[in-house]
């Protein structure tokens, strides 16, 4: 019998009504109860690791999941992780950067309503979560949601109250499960290096998001309190005239000190590339800026806290390490 580890963590799928709202209560034995069948199928244990709504997720908890799996690697054949759907997307790709190579599935799902409700998405996602976790022929960190089977890095939450609440973003899904079987359209991959566990990210990471007319203050403040910042911009990227100056003034200040920018986009289909207007061009040149082209934004500030831990400040390994692909986070390869 396959043996899968249910990690709970809270999220509407776990939520009773109370006087103020939803709130998460029940724990994965509980969740468990609602799909009966499959305690026949396969043993399925429970470790309950906190009980929160994801909006309250932090990168503390990630390592805290990490842990949890590393710990718990060698006793069970995948890991199913319950999370709330609000912030489901930078879990999934966090653990793409903090657990590598990992040849047992580590999957994620969650509900846009709560297990215990007659009209819930909750009970397939978590049946289907489980079946695709216990096949032999997944692996890596997906996400599990009405039906899709998403890479890791690729999942964005795009509906805040139908059953399919996320899409794949720029990237098919690796998979469809319809009745219980698994339709797969991207073999996963089998790795030979050994799996890697990172439990900690830095999270000195910070997204700035343009607006018509933005104004260039707050630039000095992002340089001086974080030390990476994403800037979120139009179409395919640039930066407004009335940024210009201040920007330069702070790149020059702060890029020999190993603050890094990353331009990405406010499109969420197709991605960046800074190279086609003037506005981007000159910019991206004069400072050998990086940009996100095809990944999604958890992707890119995730990806960037895990590379800041692991490369420390070493800049040339945080550029080709951001560039390299991981679980399906980007069809670019510019080192
Ligand atoms: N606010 C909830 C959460 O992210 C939403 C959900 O789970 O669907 O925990």
């Amino acid at each position: 019998m396959k043996k899968i580890l249910i990690i709970a963590t809270g999220g509407t799928i776990a939520c009773v009504q109370s006087e103020y709202g939803l709130r998460p209560e029940m724990d994965g034995e509980e969740l468990l109860k609602y799909i009966p069948d499959l305690r026949d199928r396969y043993q399925l244990d429970c470790l309950q690791l906190c009980n929160i709504d994801s909006t309250n997720m932090t990168p503390d908890v990630w390592g805290k999941i990490v842990k949890a799996v590393k710990d718990n690697y060698l006793n069970y054949d995948g890991f199913v992780i319950c999370h709330g759907t609000d912030t489901l997307a930078y879990t999934s790709a966090a653990l793409s950067y903090m657990i590598r190579n990992s040849n047992k599935p580590i999957v994620l799902t969650g509900a846009q309503k709560p297990i215990n409700l007659d009209s819930t998405d909750a009970r397939t996602n978590l049946s289907d979560s489980i079946l695709y976790a216990a096949d032999d022929n997944s692996t890596g960190v997906s996400v599990v949601f009405g039906g899709k089977v998403i890479a890791g890095t690729r999942a964005k939450k795009t509906r805040a109250h139908s059953f399919n609440a996320f899409s794949s973003v720029n990237f098919p899904a690796l998979a469809v499960i319809r009745e219980g079987r698994i339709i797969r359209y991207i073999p996963c991959r089998k790795f030979q290096e050994p799996v890697q566990f990172t439990e900690k990210v830095r999270d000195s990471v910070v997204v700035l998001k343009l607006i018509p007319g933005i104004k260039p203050d707050i630039l000095e403040y992002l340089f001086l309190h974080y030390d990476c910042l994403v800037i979120e911009s139009f179409g395919v990227g640039g930066i407004p005239q009335s940024l210009v100056d201040v920007f330069y003034q702070e790149m020059e200040k702060w890029i020999s000190k190993g603050k890094i920018v990353i331009m990405a986009t406010q499109v969420v289909n197709e991605g960046s590339d800074m190279e086609v207007y003037e506005v981007g061009q000159k910019i991206k040149n004069d400072f050998n800026l990086m940009e996100a082209y095809d990944m999604t934004l958890e992707a890119t500030i995730t990806k960037m806290m895990y590379l800041m831990e692991v490369c420390d400040r070493n800049y040339i390994e945080i550029y080709d390490g951001f560039y390299k692909e991981i679980n399906y986070d980007t069809v670019y390869n510019q080192s």
